[in-house]
């Protein structure tokens, strides 16, 4: 089995391929380190904004995260941890970026190619993160640009950033973690804010060195904790994919804040979001609003018309002089490249099954792409909660597949396309009605094409559920004998 990836999809993935007692597997990574997400964003001031004791995997506790938010160099660390902790490394190979993944019909096995040599597997599982291909914003003049710029997630560590008059571009989740961080060193900061984000107060602790205790040597104490902070998340999907105006009382809590922490009525009219919170991720912060006030920083929200080799030109003619641009403009994430590089039955590329926008069955199976998995696959975001809970839950939908694949002697087995429509059907009319549809933003949420193929439109338990077990039905099924006498199967399994 191929897994590609070693973010917390691709680690958690073997880690519960190990547990359940299986050693046919190796991690394919492109960088020189796991740590998927938390390794590229390593940003100043980047922070998990869902606590860690319910942003981490279940099956492998950490009762010794030190703040309710951690910071990303202990999430990092939490990630490297575990390669040694479930004896990864034989499995692990780093610095293998795949080039190619092949579905041979024939032998029914995936054929990838890395940047240091072949695997052939019989599963392969893509753990290789919707937000980790860094999406810059096509501006005119930008080549022509004589200073540094980067995105927040290759951050330029060797460009120190003291004295310097540096633009940030985007006011979202990253934006708002680096902008106070930086706002102190450099000389003039000015902030690019095309859309205002709704912004709640993080109220960010340490944890004790007793209450760690406690969860070390009490696990129930942390279960309870990790239960109550998965209720009262999931509570917020009630306002978010069923009644909207539910949410209302959580835009009161960001009004006031912004109220309270700027006091100039015309710089809090520009921070004020004209779109219903939810709609685009509610941001929790503590420091950006003052930040802002700061006398070096400056927030400006006229259009950018084009980069000049030494500024940045809005729409009102204003020059900005800068000589850094730090792009905080997300991800590319409703067309992944990795896409490209996956070629399913008949030669058919991922990215040409997803031209019209992406899909799959349960988040996790293609049609026409047998023996693929997908973690974090589309419609499995959430906009809500910890991402790792949707991970585990794919996980046990991988690990029970294989385990009906190993009883029944199954070679290849691959979702209907009408089962995989139908499924998408439902979802995209559940989306329908979602604030991420409904609120009046654009975010990237929402395709090319205005289709939501990012969300999971419910609560998170909904999810678990459906994929708790692997069903076969409404797969097509080839044993290895039929693959070896070519059979190829008509109708699904029902
Ligand atoms: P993002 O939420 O997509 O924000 C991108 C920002 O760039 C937005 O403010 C956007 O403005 C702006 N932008 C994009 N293109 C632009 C252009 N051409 N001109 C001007 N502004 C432009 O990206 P992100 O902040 O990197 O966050 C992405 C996701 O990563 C988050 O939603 C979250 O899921 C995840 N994340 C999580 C954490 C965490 O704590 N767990 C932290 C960081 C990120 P518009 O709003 O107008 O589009």
């Amino acid at each position: 089995m191929l897994i590609v990836g070693a973010g917390f999809s691709g680690l958690g993935a073997a880690v519960r391929l190990r547990q359940a007692g299986r050693h046919d597997f190796v991690v394919l990574e492109r960088a020189d380190d796991v740590g998927g997400t938390w390794r590229d964003n390593d940003y100043p001031g980047a922070a998990c904004d869902v606590p860690s004791h319910l942003y981490s995997l279940s099956f492998a506790p950490n009762p010794r995260w030190s703040r309710s938010f951690s910071p990303q160099p202990e999430i990092r660390q939490y990630l490297r941890d575990l390669v040694a902790r479930y004896d990864l490394t034989p499995h692990l190979r780093l610095g293998h970026d795949l080039l190619e993944a092949r579905w041979d019909e024939a032998t029914a096995r995936w054929r990838v190619r890395t940047g240091q040599g072949s695997f052939t597997g019989r599963v392969l599982v893509l753990g290789t993160g919707p937000l980790s291909a860094p999406k810059l914003p096509a501006i005119d003049g930008l080549d022509d640009f004589a200073g540094t710029t980067f995105h927040s997630a290759r951050w330029r560590h060797d460009h120190d950033l003291t004295g310097r008059r540096v633009a940030v571009i985007g006011t979202g989740a990253s934006a708002i973690q680096f902008v106070p961080r930086i706002a102190g060193t450099v000389q003039r900061l000015t902030v690019f804010q095309r859309t205002p984000p709704w912004i709640i107060p993080r109220n960010d602790r340490p944890i004790s060195g007793l209450e760690q205790w406690l969860y070390q040597h009490l696990p129930p104490a942390r279960l309870a904790v990790r239960a109550g902070i998965y209720t009262a998340r999931e509570t917020l999907a009630v306002g978010m994919t069923l009644q909207p105006p539910l949410l209302d009382a959580v835009a009161a809590l960001a009004r006031g804040h912004l109220r309270r922490q700027v006091p100039d009525p015309a710089l809090r009219d520009r921070l004020r979001p004209d779109y219903r919170i939810g709609c685009k991720r509610i941001l929790l912060s503590d420091d950006f609003y003052p930040a802002l006030a700061r006398d070096n920083v400056e927030l400006v929200t006229d259009s950018i018309d084009r980069i000049e080799p030494d500024a940045v030109r809005t729409a009102d003619g204003r020059r900005h002089p800068v000589d850094t641009i730090v792009f905080g403009t997300g991800f590319e994430a409703t067309r992944p490249p990795i896409a490209a590089a996956v070629t399913g039955r008949d030669g058919v590329r991922l990215a040409d099954a997803w031209a019209d926008g992406m899909s799959a069955y349960r988040g996790s199976t293609v049609a026409g792409f047998p023996n693929l998995f997908l973690l974090i696959g589309p419609n499995t975001g959430l906009g809500h909660t910890s991402m790792i809970y949707i991970i585990e839950s794919q996980l046990n939908y991988l690990v029970t597949a294989l385990s009906k694949m190993d009883q029944h002697g199954v070679a290849a087995m691959e979702v209907d396309a009408g089962a995989q429509h139908a499924y998408n059907e439902a979802l995209q009319r559940r989306l329908g009605s979602t604030v991420w549809n409904t609120g009046g933003c654009a975010s990237w949420y929402l395709d090319a094409n205005g289709r939501n193929t990012t969300l999971w439109p419910s609560f998170t338990w909904r999810f678990r559920r459906l994929t708790r077990n692997f069903d076969p039905r409404g797969y097509h099924l080839r044993t290895e004998q039929e693959v070896a006498a070519r059979c190829t199967p008509q109708t699904p399994v029902r």
